[in-house]
């Protein structure tokens, strides 16, 4: 079944059909990491974990590469204000190595809580200096560039067609009130591709210019063409990255090597909070961690993800990953009720519910349509392990580890007891020893609107969370 993928270059969902047969050369823009990915950076890398999962369900090999944004994101994409990491660095009154090798820890440790799949090859910034510079002698030598006194620049003007991804009318723009103070530039929209460091400057290399470090975008350039090539198949990101950086990375490809770089391009939409932006001054730039705070697990944000199609808005609000997170319970309770299920359900049903998954999957990653296949399943009176091994095989593409499920369920069940419950408990036994079972039966009702539900057997009293 052919996979259909929407091309933000052609904008229309095609065909999907790799360069070379079974390889997928993939590339994603990743974390600049100079702070906390918040969940809005973490839908990107859902997507980005969907996309791997759909193309190995459907047999291909993949070689993917996501970089780590070290060096060189200035505070506007379009090079303006300072660098990222070295704003950070001062804030924090620390180096920006340190800075980095912090942030971009917490990063792939939460990316493993979301059971997001490592990329084959993680490329950092600072760690291709060298490749990035001969990109730009490239670029000059094909007489793409000039410098100016601030840097190296990308002259626009050379290519036969700018933009060609986003649907911005530049030279309506150009003429437009929107002056750019940079006289030195030859067209307000040409691009940093080398930056000269100013004194205090921290991260700065040797290079024909003197002391100086690489723009933003020739880092993904650089570095996608070291690991995948000229021309790969697919590049991902999100929407903000379509007007400035993917458009420039665009530019600088056309300008070396003459090609588009990637056949593909892929953009996630936003995460909105309370139906607004996220953001800084409003507070509501949630972690993970700030979730987990509220008993929503990294996987129900994962599977809370899939209630939009990633090419729409999703709105996050604590009461709806709150009903996610019990979502994610039924789930794994019914992914078990079928693992120890006896009946048997007939072949052409189960080759009917694969059809549909891959069908879903396979019509541009359409997750919540796919869910809703895995929702029928999980409801499906006959109890069966086909089903619960069908639905493993289905994990295989949302990566929620339901084959642990079982753990999952009992740690939430294993519940530290505030003290005025333990007291209940204490008296209830009390009452039980004396054989007094209305109050025993009594002090159970109050605990159940308290929220513990208590059940008596052999080994004695259990409590649950209800
Ligand atoms: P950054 O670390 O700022 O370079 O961003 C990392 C990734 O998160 C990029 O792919 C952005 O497009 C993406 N991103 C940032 N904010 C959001 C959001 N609110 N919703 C979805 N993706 C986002
Ligand atoms: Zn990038």
């Amino acid at each position: 079944m052919p996979i259909q993928l929407y091309n933000t270059l052609t904008r229309t969902k095609e065909i999907f059909k790799p360069l070379e047969q079974k390889n997928v050369r993939i590339y994603s823009c990743g974390p600049t990491v100079y702070s906390y990915a918040h969940i809005g950076n973490f839908r990107a890398y859902i997507f980005m974990d969907t996309l791997r999962r759909v193309l190995e369900y459907n047999g291909y090999n993949l070689k993917h590469v996501m970089n780590i944004t070290d060096v060189g994101h200035l505070e506007s994409d379009a090079d303006e204000g300072e660098d990222k990491m070295e704003k950070a660095a001062r804030k924090e009154n620390k180096n920006p190595y340190e800075i980095a090798k912090y942030y971009t820890d917490i990063f792939f440790r939460d990316m493993e809580r979301l059971n997001i799949e490592k990329p084959e090859i993680i490329a950092k910034a600072t760690e291709h200096i060298a490749e990035m510079l001969e990109f730009v002698q490239g670029l000059i030598k094909n007489g793409y560039a000039y410098e100016t006194s601030k840097g190296i620049y990308f002259d626009i003007s050379k290519l036969d067609k700018y933009p060609v991804l986003s649907n911005r009318k530049i030279d309506e723009q150009i003429a437009g009130a929107r002056v750019d103070v940079d006289i030195e530039k030859k067209s307000p929209y040409d691009f940093a591709l080398w930056i000269k460091a100013p004194e205090n400057h921290i991260m700065k290399w040797e290079s024909p210019w003197g002391l100086s470090y690489p723009g933003w975008h020739i880092e993904c350039s650089a570095m996608g063409k070291k690991y995948l090539g000229d021309q790969f198949d697919i590049h991902t990101g999100g929407i903000d990255h379509i007007p400035t950086h993917h458009e420039n990375e665009i530019a600088q490809s056309k300008g070396l090597t003459g090609k588009i770089p990637a056949k593909f391009w892929m953009h996630v939409e936003f995460l909105q909070v309370d139906g607004g932006k996220m953001s800084k001054s409003l507070g509501n730039t949630y972690t993970l961690d700030n979730l987990q705070e509220r008993e929503i697990e990294p996987l129900a944000y994962k599977l809370f993800c899939f209630t939009a199609h990633y090419r729409t808005k999703l709105n996050f609000t604590f009461e709806t990953a709150l009903a996610t997170q019990k979502a994610l319970m039924r789930l794994r309770e019914g992914f078990l009720k079928h693992l120890e299920g006896k009946e048997n359900i007939e072949e052409k049903q189960i080759k009917e519910y694969e059809n549909k998954f891959l069908e879903t999957i396979n019509d541009d990653l359409n997750m919540p349509a796919a869910m809703g296949i895995v929702w029928e399943i999980v409801r499906n009176n006959s109890k069966s392990k086909q089903l619960a091994n069908l639905l493993l095989k289905f994990d295989k593409v949302l990566g929620l580890d339901l084959e642990n499920s079982k753990k999952y369920l009992d740690e939430s069940k294993k519940v530290e007891l505030p003290e005025e419950i333990k007291e209940l408990i204490e008296k209830r036994k009390k009452a039980r020893e004396n054989k007094d079972w209305a109050l025993s039966d009594e002090i159970r009702d109050i605990l159940k609107q308290k929220g513990y539900i208590i059940k008596d057997s052999k080994e004695g009293m259990l409590v649950e969370k209800a």
